[in-house]
């Protein structure tokens, strides 16, 4: 998929602003800043989020990112988090009440529904849609529903929502819309322009892209965002330091070609794979007539199902990938072998129905021909 050349130019131009001609961002490595006078600084305490007081709110190299991924996303603006789970954490505990409930629409991010259910602690309930279809989101809707979360792509099955139908089923209610939007990069999707109220981003993958930093983000409307940085954001803590804000806007210099192989290669190997004997389902949204308009293209994140696949199967086959790594998370240069089945959790898999035989690949960037013949290898172990 080409990229739209108004991204190339936020993800490879040189820094608004910048006078020295440095291709590179300063890193601000300060915790503090001081002002010339009292009176100033507490016009800056005052309104935190457009000053800069302290690095746990505001940082010009995090700023400078946060610029970024905003324009990416065509959203109004952006608040960077240590974590994607820092990210998630304050749309929760900044827009929730005691009262509220949740929609969880499609296979979302494991521990995004474990803090949810440690919510119910406070008063704060959830239900979980994996039927994809508007009317059964609409089922679950409650007088109190607050809040409509979802992934499409979805967690580990990687099926595709109908984003324009939920959007508006919960305009229709008052009720906001959040998306993770980690799997596509804002490069092949952008939630914002569908009218998805709070675009969220685990910068720990692709944005990032190199396995060599944590973060996360959100896109939204400045008034919204304004109110999780001041009922969360800023008391939770969860702040990305001026360093890891640098290595993802460095990171972002090379997303549009890493994306473009990423995609080429995924669907190369899911192509593979969909031929193999020893492979009953590949789960790739790029395949067959399951894409949705949405999707301008695929990163290289997708799983398949082994025929027949227990656990020892599972085991032996990613044990005989060598090209393929064993690990968690995905989105860097280096391709990434795991499963959700631990060989313990049957009951798990079967509530969130993902099949046991399910293993998912992140494909990096090394040559799609070692990934296929490693695969190749490793599948006639079994
Ligand atoms: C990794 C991930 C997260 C959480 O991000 P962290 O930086 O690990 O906290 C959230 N959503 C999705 C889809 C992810 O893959």
């Amino acid at each position: 998929m080409p990229i739209h050349p108004r991204d190339l130019q936020i993800c490879t131009g040189p820094v608004e602003g910048a006078a020295t001609g440095a291709v590179a961002p300063p890193i601000t490595q300060t915790s503090l800043f001081t002002y010339p006078s009292f009176d100033e600084l507490l016009a800056g305490l005052a309104a935190e989020h457009r000053h800069h007081v302290y690095t746990r709110g505001q940082n010009p190299t995090v700023e400078v990112l946060e610029g970024k991924i905003a324009a990416l996303e065509r959203g109004e603006a952006c608040k960077c988090f240590a974590s994607g789970m820092g990210a998630i954490s304050a749309v929760l505990l900044g827009l929730l009440e005691t009262g509220d409930h949740v929609v969880f629409v499609n296979q979302v991010y494991g521990p995004a529904l474990e803090l949810a259910t440690e919510l119910r602690r406070f008063g704060i309930d959830h239900d979980v849609v994996l039927d994809l279809d508007v009317s059964a989101v609409e089922q679950a809707l409650r007088p109190r529903t607050r809040l409509i979360w979802f992934e499409s792509p979805g967690t580990m099955l990687f099926r595709t929502l109908d984003v324009p139908a939920l959007v508006e089923l919960a305009k229709a209610r008052g009720i906001l819309t959040a998306m993770d939007n980690t799997w596509a990069t804002p490069l092949f999707q952008k939630p914002a322009t569908l009218g998805v109220d709070i675009v969220m981003h685990a910068l720990s993958k692709y944005l990032g892209g190199h396995s060599d930093v944590v973060g996360g983000a959100l896109v939204a409307p400045a008034a919204l965002l304004e109110r999780i940085f001041y009922r969360a954001f800023l008391l939770l803590g969860a702040s990305l330091g001026p360093f890891e804000a640098w290595l993802v806007i460095r990171g972002l210099r090379t997303l549009p070609v890493r994306m473009q192989q990423h995609e080429e290669n995924g669907l190369a190997v899911a192509r593979f794979l969909e031929g193999h004997p020893a492979v009953r389902r590949v789960y790739h949204p790029g395949l067959g007539d399951t894409r949705h308009g949405d999707l301008g293209g695929c990163s290289g994140l997708f799983s398949f199902e082994l025929a027949g696949g227990d656990f020892d199967r599972i085991r032996r086959v990613i044990d005989a990938l060598s090209v393929f790594r064993i690990g968690v998370s995905w989105g860097g240069t280096e391709s990434l072998v795991i499963s959700p089945n631990r060989g313990d959790n049957a009951e798990a898999l079967d509530r969130q129905r993902i099949p046991p035989g399910l293993i998912r690949l992140s494909v990096g960037l090394e040559p799609a021909a070692s990934l296929i013949d490693d695969l190749d290898r490793a599948l006639a172990v079994v």
